[in-house]
C-alpha cells in the first residue's frame, strides 16, 4: 500500500482551520492538527478526522514563537517524514483604530499572521524541494486586498503574507512545489462572534451575494488548490466572500 500523503494545518483546532482537516481527512491525508491553546478543541478535531480512517495527530505550538515552532516541525519531520501539504491558517485580530494602537496590539497579530510564515514554511519547504512535490496554501483576507478600519496591524499582516507567497511561489515552481492564497471574507466562526452578533445585518446587505460565508466555503476552495485540477496555478491569490469588491 502507498504510504499517506501528510498535510499540516496550523491553527487546525477550530473554525475554518477544522474544516480544512476534515476535508482533507475526506481526501485520504494524514493530518497534523496545530493549536495553540485549545487542547479540547483540537481532540475535537482530531476525533472528526479519524472517522475517515486517516491518522490525526495533535502538535502544540504557538506559530508567532520560532524556536518552538520550527524545532516542534523540523523533530515531526524527522519522525515521521515530509509534510507534503501545509495550510497557513492560525491567525488572530485585534481590532483598535490606529491611533491608540499599543506596540503590543501591533506586534501580537503581526508576529501571529506574516512572522510565522516564516516560522512555519522554512522547515517544511526543504522536504518538499527535494521530493519536488509540495501545496502550500495560505488563508490571507479580504483585508488583505484592501483597508479596513481598526485593522491597519490586522491588514498589514494579510498584505504580508501576499507578497511572501508569491516570490516563494516563483522560487519553487520548477520543483512541482506550488504556493497560493485564499482570501476570505467573512466566515462565520469564534473569529468573527462578536461582529455578528452586534451588526449581522449592516454586513450581509455589504455582500452581493447577501449571505455569511461558511468554514466550508473556504475549505472547497482550498481542496481544489491542492489537487490535481490545480497543478498549473501557483502565486495566485483566489477571493472566497461572496462578491465583495477587493
Ligand atoms: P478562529 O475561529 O478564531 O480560529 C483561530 C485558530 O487559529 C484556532 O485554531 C487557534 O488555536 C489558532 N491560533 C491562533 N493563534 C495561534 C498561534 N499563535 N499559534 C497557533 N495557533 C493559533 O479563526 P478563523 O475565523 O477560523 O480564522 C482562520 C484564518 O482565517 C485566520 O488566519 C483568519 O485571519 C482568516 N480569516 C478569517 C475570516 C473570518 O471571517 N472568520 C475572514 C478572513 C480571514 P486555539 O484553538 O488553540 O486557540
Amino acid at each position: 500500500m502507498d504510504k499517506r500523503q501528510r498535510a499540516l494545518v496550523t491553527g487546525g483546532s477550530r473554525g475554518i482551520g477544522r474544516a480544512i482537516c476534515v476535508m482533507l481527512a475526506k481526501n485520504g491525508y494524514d493530518v497534523i492538527i496545530n493549536y495553540r491553546n485549545n487542547e479540547n478543541a483540537a481532540v475535537e478535531t482530531k476525533k472528526e478526522v479519524e472517522q475517515y480512517g486517516v491518522k490525526g495527530e495533535l502538535l502544540k505550538f504557538d506559530v508567532s514563537d520560532f524556536k518552538l515552532t520550527f524545532k516542534t516541525i523540523e523533530e515531526d519531520i524527522e519522525k515521521n517524514g515530509n509534510i507534503d501539504v501545509l495550510i497557513l491558517n492560525a491567525g488572530m485580530r485585534k481590532d483598535v483604530l490606529f491611533p491608540l494602537m499599543s506596540e503590543e496590539e501591533w506586534n501580537n497579530v503581526v508576529d501571529v499572521n506574516y512572522k510565522s510564515f516564516f516560522y512555519t514554511v522554512r522547515p517544511v519547504i526543504k522536504g518538499m524541494f527535494h521530493q519536488r512535490f509540495g501545496r502550500i496554501v495560505v488563508i490571507s483576507s479580504t483585508a488583505g486586498l484592501t483597508g479596513m478600519p481598526g485593522q491597519v496591524n490586522y491588514s498589514s499582516s494579510k498584505f504580508g503574507v501576499i507578497g511572501a507567497a508569491k516570490s516563494l511561489a516563483i522560487e519553487v515552481a520548477r520543483r512541482n512545489v506550488n504556493v497560493n492564497i485564499v482570501a476570505p471574507g467573512f466566515v462565520d466562526t469564534e473569529m468573527t462572534e462578536g461582529d455578528l452578533k452586534d451588526r449581522k445585518d449592516e454586513i450581509v446587505k455589504q455582500i452581493p451575494s447577501r449571505r455569511i460565508g461558511t468554514v466550508e466555503d473556504i475549505a472547497n476552495v482550498v481542496e481544489f488548490l491542492i489537487s490535481e485540477k490545480s497543478s498549473y496555478i501557483t502565486g495566485q491569490v483566489i477571493a472566497v466572500n461572496g462578491g465583495v469588491f477587493t
